[in-house]
C-alpha cells in the first residue's frame, strides 16, 4: 500500500510545485506592465444582497463566505460571489505600486469559471466594512462564525469608479491552478492605519509575491 501511494503522493507534490514555480499564467502581477491602451469593455454589473455574516479565521485570513444571492454579471457571464477575504501586502501591483492591503472576491460561473475580482487599498481614513469586521474575527480558525443577526453587504467593498483591469491568472496559493479570470478595479478603497496593524496582528504578510507576465496582455477598461 505504501509503495503505491508513495509515487501518487511525490507526483502531486512536483505537479503543484511545477505549476506554482513554472506556470506562464500566474497571479498576482503588476498589472500596467501589461497593459493595452483603455478601451470599451463590458461593464461589471454587480447585483450584491444583504446577508447574514459568516466569519471565519480560515487559518491564513479572515474569509466572509457567501450562500446564492450575490451575482456579478459581465456581459453575459454571471459570477454568484462565493467568498472574500483580504491579504497584506494586496499582492497585485498598478504601475510598480505595492499596496498595503487588498480584498479578494471570489465568484464562480454556473460552468464553474472561477472569477477573482480584487480590490486595493490605500492607507488613509477608515474603512467602515472591516471597522465592522476586524473586531469580529473568531479567537481560533475553527470554522464559520455567524452572530446574531450581523448581515454582511458586499457591495459596501466596491469603489465608486468601476473602472478595471482583467487579466488571465490562478489561484494564489497550492496548486496555483489556472485558468481564473482577475479583474482589478482601478480605483483602490482607504483603510486606516490601525486598522491595518489590527489586521497584520493577526495575518501578517498572506500576499504572494509578484509573478512574470510571459506572453499575457491586460485589458484596461475606460
Ligand atoms: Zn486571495
Amino acid at each position: 500500500m505504501k509503495l503505491l501511494l508513495l509515487p501518487l503522493l511525490l507526483s502531486a507534490v512536483t505537479g503543484w510545485a511545477s505549476i506554482c514555480d513554472s506556470g506562464q499564467r500566474q497571479s498576482p502581477i503588476d498589472i500596467t506592465a501589461g497593459a493595452t491602451s483603455p478601451r470599451a469593455l463590458p461593464p461589471l454589473r454587480f447585483d450584491y444582497r444583504i446577508a447574514p455574516l459568516k466569519l471565519a479565521d480560515d487559518g491564513h485570513t479572515m474569509r466572509v463566505r457567501f450562500g446564492q444571492g450575490s451575482v456579478l454579471q459581465i456581459g453575459d457571464q454571471r459570477y454568484t460571489l462565493q467568498q472574500f477575504h483580504f491579504h497584506t501586502p494586496g499582492g497585485d501591483r498598478i504601475a510598480g505600486e505595492d499596496f498595503p492591503m487588498a480584498a479578494h472576491l471570489l465568484h464562480k460561473s454556473q460552468a464553474g469559471q472561477l472569477l477573482a475580482l480584487v480590490v486595493l487599498f490605500r492607507v488613509g481614513a477608515e474603512n467602515p466594512v472591516l471597522a465592522a469586521l476586524l473586531p469580529l474575527i473568531p479567537a481560533r480558525a475553527d470554522g464559520d462564525h455567524s452572530p446574531a443577526s450581523v448581515t454582511v453587504d458586499a457591495s459596501r467593498l466596491l469603489p465608486a469608479q468601476r473602472g478595471y483591469y482583467r487579466y488571465p491568472g490562478s489561484l494564489t496559493s497550492p496548486p496555483c491552478t489556472e485558468g481564473v479570470d482577475w479583474i482589478v478595479m482601478k480605483q483602490p478603497l482607504e483603510l486606516s492605519a490601525a486598522q491595518l496593524a489590527r489586521y497584520r496582528q493577526r495575518f501578517a504578510d498572506n500576499a504572494r509575491a509578484v509573478q512574470p507576465l510571459h506572453q499575457r496582455v491586460v485589458q484596461e477598461s475606460l
